[in-house]
């Protein structure tokens, strides 16, 4: 997929006014960054344009601000990115206009600049073309470095794509060489596993995935409606009992496409929504009318275990069970832990993404010997539907 896209190998970036697009959006408590682990993704990019001579002109929004907020200022982000990239970065309170020409102006070869949230216009969200144009000013390219935030069309996602030569910072382009070799030109068998709370929120992506793999495992508070749809009861477990239809067309649609579909086999039921409640493994036809399935049973780790086996790709989205809770996190962390073996024993590319995902697989300790993970979340979701990303159409050669 690397030769489908411009990257930073295209470019020479020495003396140029390179704006670069990166996710800035970190968790903050009290003005302190609390994860770094978003700055620590895009240090790459921006350190090797320092180092070739280019200017790095950081672009980036952070929370959902209408208008300019205190609150929502990049300042203290840009400080804490100083600490991880070990130079240091100029801030400038705004990220079009007077303020900003002068600190681009005052660039030299090699330094960096953040400048303010770009949400603080209205012109991001509206790709305002006379706000594209401001921001285009200020650079002679533009680099993409935010997968995380493609799926939007603004201003300083994809809009600028259209007025710069535009190209892949290194941690977009890893993002996509590791997603296209997961759906896009995997390696054969492809199993994707699906979990969640809701089918609602993820009927595009399993109509999309069934056509792409050759086996989808379906876990977590969604699998409950497939179950519920094929007759079995449900108990008092989270079922959305009137997507019934929409369940049996997927599953249809699975068995049109070659596509295996794999349900849990038995269910770790409880009676109340809480951790270390009293729970048991039952078979689908004895839940009980009272109990709530909180986690796929043993028998259908077995079952997911050895699907993982026959598989050389995996995508994974959503956990099978309720995994904040113990015990509730068995079938997740055995997937995962399973998944982490066969990725090390290199029979196994892996992908995984989603925020309740990437917590899941820290949770079961692997998240490192996965081939790739993914720490966007609606992006990652879109992509695993198939639609195309604005933030990365507008790269394409
Ligand atoms: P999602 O954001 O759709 O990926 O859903 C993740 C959430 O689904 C997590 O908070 C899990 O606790 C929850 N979940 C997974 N399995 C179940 C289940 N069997 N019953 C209720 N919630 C579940």
């Amino acid at each position: 997929m690397t030769n489908s896209f411009r990257t930073l190998d295209d470019v020479d970036v020495k003396g140029k006014r390179v704006l670069v697009r990166v996710d800035l959006n970190v968790p903050m408590d009290s003005g302190k960054v609390t994860d770094a682990t978003r700055l620590e993704r895009i240090a790459p990019t921006i350190t090797e344009i320092s180092d070739k001579g280019g200017k790095v002109i950081l672009l980036a929004h952070f929370g959902r601000p209408k208008g300019r907020d205190v609150k929502d200022s990049l300042k203290p982000v840009a400080e804490a990115l100083t600490h991880v990239i070990k130079k240091p970065v100029a801030f400038v309170d705004d990220c079009i206009g007077e303020a900003a020409t002068k600190a681009v102006t005052a660039l030299k070869d090699g330094d960096i600049l953040c400048l303010e949230n770009t949400r603080f216009h209205p012109g991001e969200e509206k790709n305002d073309p006379a706000f594209v144009a401001e921001l285009a000013k200020l650079g002679d390219i533009w680099v993409n470095d935010a997968f995380s935030a493609a799926h939007r069309a603004h201003a300083s996602t994809e809009g600028l794509g259209h007025k710069l030569p535009a190209y892949a910072g290194r941690t977009m382009q890893a993002e996509l060489d590791a997603l296209g070799k997961a759906l896009d030109a995997p390696t054969k068998p492809v199993i994707a596993i699906v979990g969640g709370a809701k089918v609602s929120s993820k009927i595009d992506l399993l109509e999309n995935l069934v056509t792409k793999v050759d086996a989808l495992v379906i876990g977590g508070g969604m699998a409950n409606t497939f179950l519920h749809a094929q007759g079995v009861k449900v108990g008092k477990s989270l079922c959305e009992k009137d997507l019934a239809p929409t369940a049996l067309r997927i599953i249809d649609k699975a068995e049109a496409s070659g596509c295996a579909i794999i349900l849990p086999v038995d269910a770790v039921v409880a009676f109340h929504f809480a951790a270390n409640t009293p729970s048991h493994a039952y078979g689908l036809d004895a839940i009980p009318d009272e109990g709530m399935i909180l986690d796929v049973g043993p028998q259908s780790i077995e079952r997911i275990n050895a699907a993982i086996d026959d598989a050389a790709t995996l995508v994974w989205n959503g956990p099978v069970g309720a995994f904040e809770m113990t015990p509730f996190d068995r079938g997740t962390v055995a997937g995962a832990k399973h998944a982490a073996a066969r990725t090390k024993a290199k029979k196994l590319i892996s992908v995984a993404g989603g925020g309740d995902t990437v917590a899941a697989l820290n949770h079961a300790g692997v998240a490192d010997d996965f081939s790739y993970i993914s720490t966007a979340g609606g992006a990652f979701l879109e992509w695993m539907e198939g639609k195309p990303l604005p933030g990365v159409e507008v790269l394409k050669k």
